[in-house]
């Protein structure tokens, strides 16, 4: 996970699935989320970690992004035109067939705009399902994670060697605005990204989304899959929609309408925002879908 902001507690990815949720409802229940995953996460390891390969047999999404698995998942390369798989070691480069062509295409874009490589973080791990940290989400193969930090092409060539040097905040460390890191490459991309009609949305810091907003003087249409969230200062969160071939996929709810400038937005520069979730509440886990159960044994 990216260095986490200085405007609203580090949460990351913890509570993401919930930012489509109306938002008095949202900061409830993804506060009682975080405690939940603070509890789960740390106590136990996912056995979902262990599992080294893909399952046999179709590809399919199963269950939602914060409680479900991927079938018949397929590898990112490590490097293709445009991106940079990094901390492979984790072995969280596997999703969806079409969360993968997402990537390579988005990479391309990229090359053809600019010779510059996009570093690729996590997408799932080889059958998805709950990760051993606070990752919450990640796990139906749908998500994947791509660092702001751009790097010209003959670099990527030792980060490919292990070199991988810093991964910077494009916030200011007061929040006030935009880091020196920030520049029309990062939104050249996460603009490409979030036209691109496979996604169903992007997180990202809410001091970005809120530069995006008072930037934007054309068509402000892709600003609307841009949501806020905390963390996501170093990289973007995206989720792709759920693909019509897996009928047991669940999808993230729907995005209100509008560009997502306004109450929303506003809310994560308020006191409430910024005060640290308040603890107890945690309930339990929704269980897993079945086949997520069949999944995690079966070849
Ligand atoms: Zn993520």
């Amino acid at each position: 996970m990216s260095s986490s902001t200085r405007i609203v507690p580090s949460g990351g990815d913890v509570v993401a699935v919930r930012a489509g949720m109306q938002i008095g409802r949202a900061r409830r229940i993804g506060f009682i989320l975080v405690v939940t995953a603070l509890v789960a996460g740390v106590a136990e390891a996912s056995p979902w970690a262990g599992i080294t390969t893909p399952s046999a047999g179709p590809p399919a999404v199963i269950g939602a992004a914060a409680n479900g698995c991927v079938a018949g998942a397929v590898a990112l390369p490590e490097a293709g035109v445009g991106y940079l798989s990094i901390r492979r070691e984790r072995n969280r480069y596997h999703g969806y067939p079409r969360l993968v062509e997402f990537v390579e295409d988005l990479g391309e874009r990229l090359a053809r705009h600019q010779d510059l490589v996009m570093l690729v973080g996590d997408l799932a791990q080889p059958r998805g399902g709950l990760m051993d940290s606070l990752h919450v989400s990640h796990q139906n193969g749908l998500d994947v994670d791509i660092w702001f930090r751009l790097v010209p092409t003959m670099q990527s060539v030792a980060w490919r060697a292990g070199d991988i040097g810093a991964l910077p905040s494009m916030v200011q460390p007061d929040g006030s605005g935009l880091s020196v890191h920030w520049g029309p490459p990062q939104r050249f991309l996460l603009q490409a990204a979030a036209t691109d009609p496979r996604v169903d949305r992007i997180f990202v810091n809410p001091v970005i989304k809120r530069a995006l907003c008072e930037s934007e003087t054309g068509d402000r249409e892709w600003l609307r899959r841009v949501r806020p969230w905390r963390g996501h200062d170093a990289h973007f969160h995206v989720r792709l929609a759920c693909p019509p071939s897996s009928p047991e996929c669940i999808a993230t709810p729907p995005l209100p309408v509008g560009d997502g400038c306004g109450a929303e937005l506003a809310w994560w520069f308020s006191d409430e925002a910024r005060r640290p979730p308040a603890p107890g509440g945690a309930r339990q886990p929704d269980p897993m879908p079945a086949a997520c159960q069949a999944l995690l044994y079966g070849p």
